[in-house]
């Protein structure tokens, strides 16, 4: 008989883990504390899928900025005085991490990611024909500094050693692929194209995954707070909920940034830092532009999801999501405004949205055993959730596949 998985958690990452399991014959089981499926991070993202763009967070570039965001003069980036102290082990891997062999390698390890994320995510495409907005845009990377243009150079050199098409433009280039660019407000110092990368609205791809695990057997349990573990030995039989306990074979925590406090229920300390960030969605226009566009010197972006726009940016570090700050949706959409005056209907119907990037110190996530021999967690996705979560699925899948498989190693290997 197919044993019993349980996943905490119904965003994109339990979504997409919960596909590629029960793909594989396991019984799975995904439960909720929200009423609803993509009620955390996955609600109103970025939609980007950033395949080429996968720049580790840590890097010299941020160091120098730090002093900058310390002082309160960064207008993307915020430090929330409240975690503080949770900053400071957190942050010490991150500075270690801001060094420019660290940097490179964490860039070239989450690019591996992302490019495996992409064919998972053509293939599923190809088979489930799944409807969340999916356009193949391709991105543009708006740079305003001429210092911030040629460390981009640097990656973009770095990227194409492995193969990752993506390409420095004239600024005439750049209107070529996309007109809209004609309304752009400012000077502008160099453009930054990558044409593989796509849009789409994750949370609707998380609806369409979880009815295709219904599909093949799962079920989904939305309203249940996971607040323990009963173990037996070196196993967790079950997980204590606000509606009773419910036994599995085998957990799997994908619950975002909750997944740390959760882990320290089965004695693992794992480094993710929360760091919020808002969305707005609003109408969109005849002069939306159809490539995704990211303004690096505001760090946002602006994408076109169906007949919507979609503006997402700012970094509040160590801020948990809640009813979203005026001040900082405000902010967010003045800089559109003022950057993008006719990318969007901005007096029409906005909604606004707030959540929490799950962040580790190196940006690569975290997919391992978590403190006992059947649990498991995915996580610590950080600003790049969506892009990852079919590669990352894959991998958990394996993990679960090697320790609790029926198959045999044979050959050489065995
Ligand atoms: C402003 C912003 C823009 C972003 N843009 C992009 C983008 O363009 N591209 C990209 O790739 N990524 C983007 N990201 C990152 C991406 O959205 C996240 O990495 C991703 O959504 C994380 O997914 P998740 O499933 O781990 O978390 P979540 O979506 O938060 O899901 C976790 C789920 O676990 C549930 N849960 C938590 N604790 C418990 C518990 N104790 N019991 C039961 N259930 C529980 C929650 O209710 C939630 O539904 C963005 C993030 C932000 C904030």
């Amino acid at each position: 008989m197919a044993e019993r998985v349980l996943i905490i958690g119904a965003g994109i990452i339990g979504a997409t883990t919960a596909l590629a399991l029960a793909e594989r014959g396991y019984r799975v089981s995904v439960i909720d504390r929200a009423d609803t499926v993509a009620a955390g991070t996955s609600g109103a993202n970025g939609a980007q899928l950033s395949y080429s763009y996968t720049d580790a967070m840590a890097s010299p570039k941020m160091l120098r900025q730090l002093k900058k965001v310390f002082l309160g003069r960064d207008p993307a980036m915020l430090l929330s005085s409240r975690f503080n102290s949770k900053l400071t082990g957190w942050g010490m891997r991150f500075l270690r991490n801001c060094t420019q062999s660290r940097s490179d390698s964490n860039t070239l390890a989450v690019l591996k990611l992302a490019i495996e994320s992409r064919a998972i995510m053509h293939d599923w495409q190809y088979r489930y024909q799944f409807s969340f907005n999916q356009r193949p845009a391709g991105k543009l990377h708006l740079y305003r500094q001429v210092p911030d243009l040629e460390d981009a150079a640097l990656r973009v050199a770095l990227k194409n050693t492995y193969g990752v098409q993506q390409k420095l433009l004239l600024w005439d280039e750049a209107i070529a692929i996309e007109p809209m660019l004609e309304h752009v407000a400012g000077e502008l110092a160099g453009v930054v194209y990558s044409p593989i990368d796509e849009v789409g609205d994750a949370a609707s791809f998380t609806v369409a995954a979880l009815e295709q695990v219904k599909a093949l057997g799962g079920d989904i349990q939305l309203g249940m707070s996971v607040n323990g573990f009963v173990r037996q030995g070196k196993t967790c039989t079950a997980v204590k909920t606000s509606v009773g306990d419910i036994e599995a074979d085998i957990i799997v925590i994908c619950a975002g940034f909750d997944t740390a406090r959760l882990s320290r229920m089965l004695g693992v300390s794992l480094p993710i830092f929360p760091v919020a960030g808002y969305s707005l969605t609003c109408p969109a226009t005849p002069e939306t532009p159809s490539v995704s566009i990211t303004d690096m010197s505001r760090k946002f972006v602006l994408c076109c999801l169906g007949d919507s726009v979609r503006i997402a940016g700012l970094a509040d570090l160590g801020r948990v999501a809640g009813q979203p700050s005026a001040v900082r949706i405000d902010a967010l959409l003045q800089t559109a405004r003022e950057r993008f005056p006719l990318a969007a209907d901005y007096n029409g119907e906005i909604h606004p949205w707030m959540g929490t990037r799950p962040m580790t110190p190196d940006s690569r996530p975290i997919v391992r055993s978590c403190g006992a021999r059947n649990v498991y967690v995915n996580c610590g996705h950080g600003m790049l959730g969506w892009t990852l979560a079919a590669a990352t699925a894959d991998s958990l899948r394996w993990l679960v596949e090697l320790e609790h498989g029926t198959w045999e190693m044979t050959g050489s290997w065995a």
